[in-house]
């Protein structure tokens, strides 16, 4: 069957007509358990109460004005992110590739402005993903998401996670900042040492170098903290912020220190559509059920309810899976065998999952899961990965 749309996706063969909480319904009417959550996305699962309640409440309202004009709940929820995290200021956008341009044309600019105009080169690291804008694409240095494109963005230099000589090699009179994702994400559930983040800040602040936390993906609660950034302490000069912060409606934020944005002065960057009514309705809702302490605090006990259940997951299935990583709700399953069949078996099993690179299927349920939830997305992953243990045993692949 052809499509109208650009084939850029390999999509499953899926489509849904209505969701709740960690459930999906296709329109044939069958249930699926929702351990993707839009990769991350709908932090609340679908159709949560107060979400819908604010969305409806905001479209009888306003929808978009400009930021030509004040916008009041962008204000509440820029002060609310201040006040959870380490920064003074917050830049909205519509997505996580916009909230890492604004990023680096941040850290970018404040050399300028502070009379440095040639420090404008930033340090990434491999296995990266920052989104697929131009720059973005650059500074993941991906070679499958740059191939075809034309000349890279200049400025990005890459380096290991947690190779300290390479870092400091590659650091150079001309280098403005540092970018990095607390947790990797697509690149494969990969955490960052807390002593390595250590070291950044610690050369960050030694050179006079900007700190940048790609957390649009381990942000808003994933990690059962707020922030990612939380869990080694080592606090950013600036932060992008998407994926769960709209919970499904799209929106994205930069947060930075008065520093770090010192050199975004009126004119210098903006946006038509980030941070408009709408976006900033649901962005507050997403808030008040996720900023709540005893929320977070119920964050990290299912996820170390989830990582128990997964971790004898992994016992029992030595030939398929080899390890389990991963924080909170944002964990990873390394399999022997690529992650695309073990997804694909999942589906079977109607439980929907993530792949990711360095061979890990990802976990990403709604934060909202239940135990039970949890409990049978895990019975259905093991009768999946039971079948898959079959066929290899048979010396078929698991395709066939
Ligand atoms: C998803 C993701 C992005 C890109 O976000 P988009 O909204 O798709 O532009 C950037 N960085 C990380 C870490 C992500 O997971």
């Amino acid at each position: 069957m052809s499509s109208a749309l650009l084939p850029v996706f390999a999509r499953t063969d899926l489509a849904f007509e209505h969701g709740e909480g960690a459930w999906l319904t296709t329109v044939t009417g069958e249930r699926y358990l929702d351990f993707g959550a839009g990769i991350a996305v709908n932090a609340l699962g679908h159709c949560h109460p107060h979400l819908v309640e604010a969305l409806r409440e905001q479209a009888g309202k306003l929808w978009h004005t400009s930021n030509l004009y004040k916008i009041p709940d962008g204000e509440r929820l820029a002060t609310r992110l201040v006040a959870a995290s380490f920064g003074d200021t917050v830049f909205f956008t519509n997505s996580g590739a916009e909230a890492n341009e604004a990023a680096i044309k941040m850290a970018r600019k404040y050399h300028s402005y502070s009379g440095h105009p040639e420090r404008w080169r930033i340090v990434a690291f491999n296995g990266a993903f920052h989104g697929r804008t131009l720059a973005t694409i650059s500074a993941g240095g991906n070679p499958k998401h740059l191939d075809g494109f034309g000349p890279e963005v200049p400025g990005f230099d890459h380096v290991a996670p947690g190779d300290e000589q390479a870092l400091l090699a590659a650091i150079t009179p001309e280098t403005a900042a540092i970018i990095i994702e607390p947790v990797q994400g697509e690149g494969g559930i990969r955490e960052v040492p807390a002593a390595f983040l250590r070291r950044l800040r610690e050369i960050c602040d030694e050179r006079d170098l900007l700190l940048i936390y790609d957390e649009v993906q381990t942000g808003i609660g994933r990690t059962g903290h707020a922030f990612a950034y939380e869990l080694s302490g080592v606090a950013p000069d600036i932060m992008a912020l998407a994926k769960g912060l709209g919970g499904g409606f799209p929106v994205g934020a930069c947060v930075a220190t008065a520093k770090a944005a010192s050199g975004m002065t009126a004119g210098s960057h903006g946006t038509t559509f980030g941070g408009n009514p709408l976006a900033m309705a649901v962005g507050n809702a997403v808030l008040d059920v996720v900023l709540e302490p005893a929320f977070l605090k119920e964050v990290r006990r299912k996820g170390l309810v989830l990582k128990q259940k997964l971790g004898a997951l992994v016992d029992r299935h030595p030939n398929i899976v080899e390890e389990l990583r991963g924080e909170g709700l944002m964990l990873g399953l390394k399999c022997l065998i690529p992650p695309g069949e073990v997804v694909s078996a999942f589906v079977d099993a109607h439980v929907l999952t993530v792949p990711a690179g360095d061979n890990v299927v990802r976990l990403l349920p709604p934060l909202i899961v239940s135990d039970d939830e949890m409990a049978l997305a895990v019975e259905r992953m093991d009768e999946a990965l039971d079948a898959l243990d079959k066929r290899l045993a048979q010396g078929l692949s698991a395709a066939e």
